[in-house]
């Protein structure tokens, strides 16, 4: 799982999360929604690691993410323990991030053997095993400039499941895709988050979405969680105002 405790960042005199705290159980789905430009996509980059935190503390699992040195920074425990812990996330993009000069296989072997050590026979073994839940089985030689957006979406996802990752965190997944291609690429997700055990944090403009694919939403805004709650009530009955707002400026 993952878990938050009064969590800070700042970009300069920007305050973009105030002391955030919320937890995402092993196994969970979990979506963020909340305006645009309040911080959910800062929240999946500290998870990552692609950002550092001002205050508070990140857990995935049951290990912290940075610990505290001495004049109160953050700091990673050591090189390998934060290697050892981006190990455990799989994160999806908007805009795919394919390596582009490597065709699909490559793209999806390439972690599983550099980062994981898995032996080429069985990295290849599991992209193909990967490439045909995805649908794209014939194109594991195509590079990725000669896929279309979804194919290119469906690639990015299993390369971030070749990783086995505990916790998948998706960001806007579907916005840099055509409007025809975008509910195939949720049914696929739909089904994944499913079928599997995994830890899914979610951030999504695309309520349908959010309702088809997590346990539990929340409401985030301003820095802090609004409100949460399992998708039947937060898009039925919300029961605050600025997720009333929220909703129905979006729907
Ligand atoms: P959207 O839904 O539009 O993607 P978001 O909720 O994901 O928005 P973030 O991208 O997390 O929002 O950004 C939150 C705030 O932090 C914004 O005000 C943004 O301008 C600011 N911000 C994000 N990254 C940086 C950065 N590297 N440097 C300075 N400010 C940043």
């Amino acid at each position: 799982g993952i878990r938050f405790e009064k969590v800070i960042k700042r970009f300069g005199s920007n305050t973009v999360l105030r002391e955030l705290d919320f937890t995402v159980a092993p196994g969970e789905r979990v979506t963020l929604i909340g305006p645009s430009g309040s911080g959910k996509t800062t929240i999946l980059r500290l998870l990552m690691t692609l950002e550092k935190p001002d205050g508070g503390l990140i857990f995935v699992g049951d290990d912290p993410l940075w610990h505290m040195d001495r004049g109160g920074k953050r700091v990673p425990a050591n090189q390998k323990h934060l290697h050892e812990m981006r190990k455990r996330i799989g994160m999806v993009f908007q805009q795919f991030n394919l390596f582009p000069n490597m065709n699909v296989l490559r793209n999806l072997t390439e972690g599983p053997m550099r980062v994981l050590g898995v032996p080429r026979d069985e990295a290849v073994e599991r992209a193909k095993g990967l490439l045909d839940l995805v649908g794209l089985a014939d194109k594991i030689d195509a590079h990725p400039s000669q896929l279309s957006g979804g194919q290119q979406q469906r690639v990015a996802i299993a390369r971030a499941l070749a990783m086995e990752p505990q916790v998948l965190l998706l960001d806007e997944v579907t916005s840099a895709l055509d409007p025809e291609l975008v509910v195939g690429v949720q049914d696929l997700l739909r089904d994944i988050a499913r079928q599997s055990d995994l830890t899914l944090l979610c951030v999504t403009h695309e309520m349908t979405f959010a309702k088809d694919i997590s346990d539990r939403v929340l409401m985030f805004d301003q820095g802090q969680i609004v409100e949460e709650g399992p998708p039947e009530r937060m898009f039925g009955e919300p029961s605050e105002q600025r997720t009333r707002d929220f909703l129905q400026a979006v729907l």
